[in-house]
């Protein structure tokens, strides 16, 4: 029962775990878009379990694909050939830009990102690091230097990390004018690092700082001015990768730059522990031997099952998926703020939206009791969204790429509805 579980928990994990519902959900199935709990109550999953799920739970030949390969091989490591990791390196290199063509298979975001800024470090010879506010990288010691988000309350242990102003196009000082976010970067390089600029990472549209779309044209003054500089660009695609922003594969396309680096997760695996580097044959060639080793990346199982998310997603044709039904959202969600005054804004692209509640729409004053009602009403109507933003007070509609026109509607209705019982 939840409240066995709930006891173990309490008794055997750590206390820094939290649930999300007044009453914590006991999930104990799943099945494409929807999850299933202990009473056999079925809830459609618009999370995703953080947006990780790209292709639906238990996506039958992603399951195939890791029976079958689980069967044959799960361990061996890199020590010795096996043809999973060079099938998926070679499919996964194929879905990026000509140079970007030498792939790394980490466990995870925080692994991945750890790895592109040693690469960084290690290419330029330089320490300083440039991430945005209100990014999410990572939680290992050293990407929670990245991280920057006012909820986190660990003290950086990253020295030569500095966080820039954060091109949000709906809180930002500069409002969609990326120049006045751009001048920042060069601020910081020229007063933070005194010029020492080993790499620069943002997310594409950031994930859990709320679903917040970069503004317009930042990146490519940005990777302008670090290239300047002398350091490398990373693109964090834990969130945006594989088609889940509907009109581009890779998030970094909706900027229009290629990256020196990309690190990926979450949807690259469906739900197995995976993640990704993919970098240029010049920068690798500072990752000699013996300074990047791992495990368990790449494993066979991890392999199979990221190969057959690449098979699905195309075979299924999840990105223009993702554009039609994204786009149906976004406009339904749009259209409900002539109802509800408390939206203070929709954003997103894709099965990546935002909708942010406020008070006041002009002070922007964080609705962050009213969108916590909500998200329990929700969930008492079976929709799992997720929350976010800098004070909570932010949906993160994020749900696997297999969510339907039919889905979106049932959620913006049910948000419609819980909106006017507030
Ligand atoms: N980057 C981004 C953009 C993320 O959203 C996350 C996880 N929320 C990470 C990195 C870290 O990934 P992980 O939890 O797999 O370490």
């Amino acid at each position: 029962s939840a409240d066995e579980v709930l006891a173990k928990r309490k008794a055997f994990l750590g206390p820094s775990l939290f649930h999300y519902y007044n009453k914590p959900l006991n999930i104990v199935e799943g099945k494409m878009q929807y999850l299933y709990d202990d009473s056999g109550k079925r809830y459609l999953d618009a999370f995703a379990g953080i947006v990780t799920v790209s292709c639906g739970h238990c996506h039958p030949e992603i399951l195939n694909a890791i029976t079958d390969q689980s069967k044959l091989l799960q361990h061996a490591t890199t020590i010795y050939l096996n043809h999973t990791i060079a099938d998926f390196a070679e499919a996964l290199a194929s879905k990026m830009p000509a140079n970007l063509k030498v792939v790394y298979f980490v466990n995870s975001g925080s692994e991945a990102n750890d790895l592109a800024m040693m690469m960084a470090r290690l290419y330029t010879g330089n320490l300083g690091m440039i991430s945005l506010r209100n990014a999410y990288h990572g939680g290992s010691s050293s990407t929670l230097g990245l991280t920057a988000l006012n909820t986190w309350k660990y003290p950086i242990p990253e020295g030569h990390v500095h966080h820039v102003m954060n091109p949000d196009p709906y809180h930002g000082a500069f409002g969609a004018d990326a120049t006045g976010y751009a001048n920042d970067v060069q601020d910081h390089i020229n007063y933070g690092t005194s010029g020492n600029v080993a790499g620069f990472i943002a997310e594409t549209i950031q994930g859990v700082g709320g679903a917040v779309e970069l503004a317009p044209g930042y990146l490519k003054l940005v990777y302008d001015i670090i290239h300047k500089a002398g350091g490398v660009c990373i693109a964090d695609e834990v969130q945006t990768g594989f088609g889940r922003t509907g009109s581009h594969y890779w998030g970094f396309e909706t900027q229009g730059v290629i990256p020196d680096i990309v690190t990926m997760a979450k949807g690259i695996g469906n739900g197995l522990p995976l993640g990704a580097v993919i970098t240029t044959p010049e920068i690798a060639s500072v990752m000699a031997r013996k300074i990047q080793f791992n495990t368990f990346g790449g494993n066979p199982v991890c392999s199979s099952g990221g190969l057959a998310v690449l098979r699905v997603l195309d075979k299924e044709k999840r990105q223009a998926h993702c554009h039609e039904v994204g786009s149906h959202m976004l406009e339904r969600l749009r259209s409900l703020m002539h109802r509800h005054e408390i939206i203070g804004n929709v954003r997103g692209r894709g099965l990546m939206v935002g909708v942010e509640l406020v008070t006041d729409r002009k002070a922007k004053t964080p609705a962050k009791a009213e969108t916590g009602v909500v998200f329990e009403k929700l969930r008492e109507l079976g929709i799992l969204v997720g929350k976010g933003g800098l004070n909570g007070n932010v949906f993160r509609i994020k749900p696997p790429m297999c969510f339907t026109k039919d889905d979106a509607d049932f959620l913006v209705d049910a948000l419609d509805y819980s909106l006017s019982k507030l």
